[in-house]
């Protein structure tokens, strides 16, 4: 059994009580890691708390410190994907793209400008804006993307010059824990802590007196409990939750090209991304070959365990999930669906579901309203664009979206009017360091990534000298 340890003030850490990880392909658990008390995450805020002090002063060894540590990464990718691929049941190959995506994202962030403004110099004053640390960041990650994630926060946040408490979802612990276990000689102790432990732990650290900001990615429920928890001291937030993209096909495209690309953006990582395709309009005119050519794609495609030959989809990340999405299925099918392709569990032992294609649904099913957050994907006709785009924006969510067609001038006019925070045209889930991700409405509050994400680890200080 393998047992992976926290990271507190720099040192390896058990705990009194110990937590199971289960590796979805065969629902069997292969690890187990510390149960974090709440002696252990004090001890892990006073020591980030401790580094705070001489860890802001200087910008250049961070700088640095970010650069090392996307090399550690590297030195080790290969253990750091296959637990990761253990834990979290995507295919090796992209646990590997995860691991170096994530160095990538550090190396990138370490050559970010944090700038001061001057913004007066004369005869009776200088004043200058800065960007000063906010102290303490609270991490908080979910199963997805456990390691490229819980990066998005690490590196922007110690950049400004914040010290880190970090928990990985209990689903996947392992692979963040190795990865703090991997830092704890690149990083001065207590500026990086991870520590595993369940949904209360979270709860234990977004109340906790030493955190100034909390940034958490998530579910839109929890990041209610985020947000609420944050108020009762004015902690800052960061909220990148839930997503229910909508892609609208125009009627100019080639369906064949575009049903491939689609399926991609609404399957990799098994559906089980905040900002893949969860509802796809098509035009009424090509709704049949767009569909059934996604429905050839999903029978054709290999599923099974991430350590396989071959394999492009894995399983569900855990049960509750797979249940999940067992349910949303047999929801649609009760009110009417047809099934294209999927429909059920591949059987045997894991969270295997078949990729689903359905059709014959629409808004006011619960696969169509909510976040399947699955393999499975509701594809609808149209009958003209501003129905589309209406129907796109009757959402509480508003990640993201995409709209596919061949004039990419009317393209990009459909999709400035989505109400999201990316609108992409024929593309969908082009997510990169440089540009800024977040959500309108529940999908979240702020952005990652990009200087926007960094400014979110700073707060602005106004340095005004008057001139004697
Ligand atoms: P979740 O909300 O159940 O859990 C996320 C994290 O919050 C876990 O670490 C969990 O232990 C912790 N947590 C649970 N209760 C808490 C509480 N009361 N206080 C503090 N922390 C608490 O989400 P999940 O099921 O792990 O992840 C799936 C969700 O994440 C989906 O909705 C998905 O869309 C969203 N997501 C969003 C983005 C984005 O960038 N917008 C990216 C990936 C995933």
């Amino acid at each position: 059994m393998l047992e992976q340890q926290m990271t507190i003030a720099g040192r390896a850490e058990t705990a009194a009580n110990t937590l199971a990880v289960i590796n979805p392909a065969t629902a069997t658990e292969f690890a187990r890691v510390p149960d974090c008390s709440r002696e252990q995450l004090d001890a892990a805020m006073a020591s980030a708390s401790d580094a705070f002090i001489t860890w802001r002063s200087d910008e250049v060894p961070r700088r640095r410190a970010l650069k090392a540590s996307a090399e550690r990464i590297r030195e080790k990718a290969g253990e750091l994907a296959r637990l990761l691929t253990l834990e979290q049941g995507k295919p090796l190959a992209a646990a590997t793209e995860e691991i170096m995506g994530s160095a990538a994202w550090l190396d990138y962030t370490s050559t970010l400008d944090i700038p001061v403004e001057v913004v007066q110099d004369d005869a009776t004053a200088r004043v200058e804006v800065h960007r000063r640390p906010l102290g303490v960041v609270a991490a908080i990650t979910p199963w997805n993307f456990p390691v490229l994630l819980a990066v998005w926060k690490l590196a922007p946040a110690l950049l400004a010059g914040n010290t880190v408490v970090l928990k990985p979802s209990p689903f996947t612990p392992v692979t963040t824990l190795a990865l703090g276990e991997a830092l704890r000689d690149v990083l001065p102790t207590g500026v990086f802590n991870v520590v595993s432990g369940g949904n209360e732990l979270g709860a234990w650290m977004t109340s906790h007196p030493a955190v100034r900001k909390i940034s958490f990615t998530g579910s839109t429920a929890t990041g209610k409990h985020v947000a609420a928890s944050a108020a009762a001291d004015l902690k800052r937030v960061t909220l990148e939750l839930g997503g229910n993209d909508a892609a609208i096909v125009l009627d100019d495209v080639d369906p064949e090209a575009t049903a491939e690309k689609l399926f991609w953006s609404a399957f990799a990582n098994c559906g089980q991304i905040c900002s893949a395709v969860k509802r796809a309009y098509v035009p009424k005119d090509m709704h049949t070959r767009i569909a059934s050519r996604m429905a050839e794609i999903a029978s054709s495609v290999k599923v099974g365990d991430g350590f396989e030959e071959g394999v492009l989809i894995g399983p569900l990340n855990n049960r509750p999930q797979f249940d999940r999405v067992g349910e949303l299925v047999a929801d649609a099918r009760r009110s009417g669906a047809k099934v294209l392709a999927g429909g059920e569990p591949v059987g045997g032992a894991g969270y295997f579901f078949k990729p689903t294609i359905l059709t014959g649904v629409e808004e006011g099913t619960r696969i169509v309203d909510e976040e399947q957050f699955g393999p499975a994907l509701p594809v609808m006709p149209y009958s003209d664009v501003e129905e589309a785009i209406e129907r796109a924006n009757r959402s509480s969510f508003g990640l993201s979206g995409s709209v596919w067609g061949a004039d990419t001038d009317r393209g990009a006019s459909v999709a400035s009017r989505l109400e999201c925070g990316t609108a992409w045209v024929n593309q969908h889930l082009a997510i990169v360091p440089h540009l800024p991700f977040g959500g309108f409405k529940h999908s979240g509050i702020g952005v990652e990534n990009g200087p926007w994400g960094l400014m979110g680890f700073t707060q602005i200080q106004t340095l005004n000298v008057a001139r004697q």
